[in-house]
């Protein structure tokens, strides 16, 4: 396999973008392999800039789960380019997806689009500051938020992956009153609220941990939270930028039974373009301005190109009443083959799935905190990635990232991708 242009994109690159990125996992720093340039995409398959094709489980990180360029929501975008990419008005388009957001999702009144998962995080926690009157925010050890201030502690994705939990650049005092606990461990969770009674404005999670991996809610760990931020007066918050439409159509508080005050989404509702929402209690929204008095606002939130593909992708999940289950069978599938493959080359590894999502962790422990997440084999991990990317399957260049199946993902490619690992383990990583 030849890297030849990625190779001369990256060298051009770094003299113009930093690190030749705009997001520090497409630079390949963890894994040591040829960083990719994409070129295209279509379904299942992406092509790198030399014209390599590889069975992609990137996926943009949970946005296609119809496939890359899926017809339907291509034609749709275009149909609304046509007719003017933004206003800086309301449209009904976003009136549509809000009204589709609210069928799917129970715990939401109101919603309000931005243009990323950032923003709505951001936005859902200074809601829930002005909603309680109080300051402080719990979060949990690895999970990501987005990489504004104050929920950049100890946090995972591409922070995780070059080894900068919290980064510099962040005043102490905007992290001072974030407070960052095991997931998982009730006992902690127990403690931490006893210690701070009163003070905390909002618990926030993502109710299936996807980047350190994914790691499961443990029994009825999200009920209880759901119970304890009620006791206590706190505003319970669950990311679901990447569950949100990954899971289930009610996302993952339909899957577990628990029903935050406020959900943040992202990822999938956008259909590849950049949006981000929040939602949930009317009483908490309705804090937003023109309402309320928290202010939020966006030049291009609720972009009517963005929405349009959001809506088409959320009517095409709709119309298919076995696509979840595929994905959760062919998900399995593929795990169990995994399993198989580094179970004959004696290599230990854990593989954690649920849904259409999943990771592996090169390690013999079974992975349901973060600390057992990080008990994997980072060089392992790198040599997995290599050996991978050359028999033209692609795995997220990080050791504590998710992989997504898609619809596009079929039986065959399924068994392909099987195939390919199995000779990769077979010859030794
Ligand atoms: C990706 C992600 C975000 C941030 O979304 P951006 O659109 O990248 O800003 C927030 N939370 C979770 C759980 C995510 O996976």
């Amino acid at each position: 396999m030849i890297f030849k242009q990625s190779a001369r994109w990256r060298g051009r690159g770094v003299r113009s973008l930093v690190g030749a990125v705009n997001s520090p996992v497409r630079s390949f720093a963890a894994v040591e392999s040829p960083m990719l340039f994409a070129a295209k995409a279509g379904g299942p398959y992406l092509w790198d800039a030399d014209g390599n094709k590889y069975i992609d489980y990137i996926m943009s990180w949970g946005v296609g789960i119809l496939g890359h360029a899926y017809p339907p929501v291509v034609a749709a975008a275009v149909r609304a380019m046509k007719h003017g990419a933004s206003f800086g008005l309301a449209t009904a388009g976003e009136i549509r997806l809000a009204e589709k957001l609210k069928r799917h999702i129970k715990s939401l009144d109101k919603v309000r689009f931005v243009t990323s998962g950032t923003e709505a995080c951001m936005t859902a926690v200074r809601l829930s500051r002005a909603f309680t009157g109080k300051t402080k925010i719990l979060k949990f050890d690895g999970a990501y938020h987005g990489h504004f201030d104050s929920l950049l502690v100890k946090s995972g994705s591409g922070n995780l992956t070059l080894g900068l939990p919290s980064g510099k650049g962040i005043l102490p005092a905007y992290t001072r009153d974030t407070l960052s606990l095991p997931f998982n461990d009730i006992g902690m969770l127990k403690a931490a609220i006893a210690r701070n009674r009163g003070e905390i404005a909002a618990v926030i999670v993502e109710p299936v941990a996807c980047n350190a991996g994914v790691i499961l809610p443990q029994g009825d760990f999200l009920k209880y939270l759901r119970r304890m931020t009620k006791e206590a007066g706190m505003v319970l918050i669950f990311d679901e930028v990447i569950t949100g439409f990954r899971l289930g159509l009610g996302g993952a508080q339909k899957v577990f039974g628990a029903e935050p005050d406020l959900t943040c989404l992202g990822k999938i509702i956008g259909g590849g373009f950049p949006v981000g929402a929040v939602g949930g209690r009317r009483e908490i929204m309705d804090l937003l301005a023109p309402v309320g008095p928290v202010y939020q606002a966006g030049t291009l939130a609720g972009n009517p190109v963005a929405i349009a593909a959001g809506l088409q992708t959320l009517e095409c999940l709709e119309a298919s009443a076995s696509l979840y289950k595929d994905l959760e069978t062919k998900t399995f599938r593929l795990a169990a083959g995994i399993r198989q493959a580094a179970a004959a080359a004696g290599v230990a590894l854990k593989v954690n799935t649920i849904g259409s999502l999943f990771s592996l962790f090169f390690t013999d422990q079974p992975v349901t905190s973060y600390a057992a997440a990080l008990t994997t084999d980072k060089a392992r991990y790198a040599r997995w990635f290599s050996g991978l990317c050359r028999a033209g399957i692609l795995f997220p260049p990080s050791a504590f990232e998710a992989c997504f199946v898609s619809a596009g993902h079929t039986d065959a490619v399924i068994e392909k991708t099987v195939k390919g690992l199995t000779r990769v383990l077979e010859s030794g990583i």
